[in-house]
């Protein structure tokens, strides 16, 4: 018996990295998984064919996450398959941009905060009817929240604008779960340091690697299942006493 049998979670960015493996780690526990794509809908279709390969439920959904249409959109779609109650979710689409102070454009800040905050915010607020007793948010945030992780990396280009929009969705898990404390719903954050996925590129050079592996106190690279795990486990009841709290799931990168 899992630990999140008779559940239904909607996972969004899930058709690649953290969020795949996420989708995955919450049907291995027995949820039903709503797998929430932005634009490649054939990884998607593979990580539902990957669920239901194993005996589990889920279903693609696409929507462009950067607008509110979007997120209200997705929100219709959830409604229509759930009904009345969500009892996870995860707010895990994202997009990252390195630059230096003095080359970040009006775009690149409009793309950052649009995907990362706005989107996030409008489909909170379009799904929180839906949240009630028991049911858990998790927010992917990141370590560069609260933290600069360390010199290389805020060197010439910085990720400094990413950052900030981690540490306003930050913000709004501590509103969130101040907010909905009441009605027994569970808001928290999972901070990931370095994890091997398509938007960590830098750890796909030699150098680049070194640099990541310097910063953390456990000498490897994080993969998608540490984070997949950390979201798993706020997910459940396991987690009932946990709210409003921020989790690292980076080995030790800010040590
Ligand atoms: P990724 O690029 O593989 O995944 C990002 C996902 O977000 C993709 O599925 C993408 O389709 C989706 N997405 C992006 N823009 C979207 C939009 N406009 N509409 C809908 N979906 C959209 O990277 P990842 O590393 O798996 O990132 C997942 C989360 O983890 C992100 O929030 C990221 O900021 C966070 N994170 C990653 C790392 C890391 O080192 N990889 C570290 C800390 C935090």
């Amino acid at each position: 018996m899992g630990n999140l049998e008779k559940k239904t979670a909607l996972v969004t960015g899930a058709s690649r990295g953290i969020g795949r493996a996420t989708a995955l780690a919450l049907a291995a526990e027995g949820a039903r998984v709503l797998v929430h794509y932005g634009r490649s809908a054939e990884e998607a279709e593979a990580v539902v064919a990957a669920i239901r390969g194993n005996g589990g439920e889920a279903e693609a959904l696409g929507a462009d996450l950067a607008s509110a249409d979007g997120a209200k959109s997705l929100a219709e779609r959830v409604r229509a398959i759930v009904g009345e109650r969500l009892d996870v979710l995860v707010l895990n689409a994202g997009v990252s941009k390195a630059a230096r102070l003095e080359d970040y454009t009006t775009a690149d800040l409009e793309t950052l905060y649009a995907t990362n905050v706005r989107g996030p915010f409008f489909l909170m607020q379009q799904l929180v009817p839906l949240l009630d007793e028991g049911s858990s948010v998790i927010v992917v945030t990141s370590v560069v929240a609260r933290t600069v992780i360390g010199k290389p990396v805020v060197e010439n280009p910085s990720i400094m604008a990413y950052a900030s929009t981690k540490g306003a969705l930050e913000t709004l898990v501590k509103n969130w779960a101040a907010m909905l404390g009441p009605r027994g719903v569970r808001v928290n954050s999972v901070a990931p340091g370095i994890i091997d996925t398509d938007m960590s590129n830098f750890t796909k050079t030699e150098a680049g690697r070194e640099t990541a592996l310097s910063l953390q106190a456990l000498k490897r690279i994080g993969k998608p299942e540490d984070v997949a795990d950390v979201v798993a486990f706020l997910a459940s009841d396991k987690a009932r006493w946990i709210t409003g709290a921020s989790i690292p799931a980076d080995g030790g990168s800010k040590l």
